[in-house]
């Protein structure tokens, strides 16, 4: 946690002086987290990230007058974010709902889940756990955009609800910044949570989040007769067709001329393509299409749940389909987040572009490390629906089996394996 109210605690030194700054006040226009700084020697005032969230690998500094990033780190986007949102500062209301769900007593602590991509949302709500389990010592605000209220867990003293729509995520706005502070100002003291980007699996139960319990792992069944496959469909990022090539520079041109007017057309005849490959293994498959977009229609047969917008109850419904399926596939992202964590396994199909970002959109369900090698799997993102369906044939009959040549009695030194027979 991360002194805040009445002084934050923050260590920024001054790029002229290479003085320690001063921390005078905090400020929180919106997702970021801001000290309020001074330099003793040259009298510069500046604006500091807190460590919270990406701000925990690199905090930034901003030079209150000339609206300059210190950005010692080279982490462009970041920096170009608060450059851009103090450039262009807000000052409108926006609808703030407090709910007070019970009565803090204790030193506060905020979790500010505002941010402009719904991942980082939603990992950083993740940390809410960690207080309400490990702290009894504080009461815990949670402030987070709207579309996020539906996975408060229980226990939390208050949540802020912000109708703050993604693309305005990284916005400055002054009006919010005093709504924050009136209503923080009532407490003595508070801290800001650190909101960690990636918390660790073992931190948190996703069950308190969505209210669905994932599926589970010891009834994967040992001959599977009906297997439960779902898709996660998004259109802004797609499962490419073999032929096609990546959209970039040249590549992205020649794709302008020589494909996809509709490449969701594709998309769609390749999740059909790959539902009848696993059918013609199991007749009785059960196979599900869930995510943002309906551009293209699919076959009956397919159960198709997409929704064009985010709805609470359909997210709901989404989850406890994820809970339901033995092997969810779909493209890197965040879109991967919810199904990861509920679903029993994961095809992820992930292109060059995306390496850099390996792992980062999966909740992982701990358990041994060579399992979960077989329950993880990542494959290009130019993949023929005939060999994906290979892979997942190979993975839904096969993990029975690797669990048993895996076994602890198989590999656990100074079993009598008379006794066994
Ligand atoms: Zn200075």
């Amino acid at each position: 946690m991360i002194p805040l109210h009445p002084v934050p605690e923050a260590k920024h030194t001054c790029p002229f002086c290479q003085t320690l700054l001063e921390p005078r006040g905090w400020h929180i226009p919106g997702m970021r987290n801001l000290a309020e700084l001074v330099c003793s020697a040259c009298g510069r005032e500046f604006y500091g990230d807190l460590t919270a969230g990406q701000a925990l690998y690199t905090p930034l500094l901003l030079e209150k007058k000339t609206g300059v990033v210190h950005d010692v780190y080279g982490i462009d986007w970041f920096a170009e974010w608060l450059r851009e949102s103090y450039a262009a500062r807000k000052d409108y209301s926006i609808p703030f709902e407090v709910q007070e769900r019970s009565t803090v007593t204790q030193p506060v602590v905020l979790l500010n889940c505002l941010d402009t991509l719904y991942g980082h949302c939603l990992l950083k709500l993740l940390n809410a756990q960690h207080y309400l389990d490990h702290r009894p010592d504080v009461d815990l605000i949670v402030m987070v955009p709207s579309f996020l209220e539906w996975m408060i867990p229980d226990g939390v003293s208050q949540v802020w609800v912000v109708d703050l729509p993604l693309r305005q995520g990284t916005e400055w706005n002054d009006w919010l910044a005093r709504e924050i502070r009136h209503h923080l100002q009532p407490f003595t003291t508070a801290s800001l949570s650190v909101a960690f980007s990636h918390p660790h699996p073992d931190d948190f139960d996703i069950e308190r989040f969505t209210g669905v319990k994932p599926f589970p792992l010891d009834e994967w069944p040992t001959d599977i007769e009906q297997p439960a496959v779902t898709v996660i469909w998004r259109e802004d990022r797609l499962w490419r067709n073999e032929r096609q090539p990546a959209s970039r520079g040249l590549d992205k041109i020649k794709r302008q001329f020589t494909f996809e007017e509709r490449p969701a057309k594709i998309q769609a005849e390749l999740v059909v393509a790959l539902a009848e490959a696993l059918r013609q293994e199991w007749h009785d498959l059960d196979f599900a299409v869930v995510g943002l977009g309906r551009s293209e229609k699919l076959p009956d047969w397919i159960n198709d749940l997409r929704e064009n917008e985010l709805n609470t109850d359909r997210e709901r419904q989404w989850c406890a389909r994820y809970a339901a399926t033995h092997v969810v596939v779909g493209v890197h992202g965040s879109n991967m987040l919810l199904p990861s964590a509920h679903a029993a396994s994961v095809v992820e199909l992930i292109g060059e572009d995306r390496w850099g970002n390996f792992l980062q959109d999966i909740l992982f369900r701990p358990g041994d490390s060579r399992e979960m090698f077989f329950r993880y799997r990542f494959i290009e993102d130019d993949v023929s629906a005939s060999r994906l369906a290979r892979l997942l044939t190979s993975l839904l009959r096969g993990l029975p089996k690797f669990r048993f040549l895996m076994a602890p009695r198989f590999c656990k030194h100074g079993i009598d394996y008379e006794l066994l027979r």
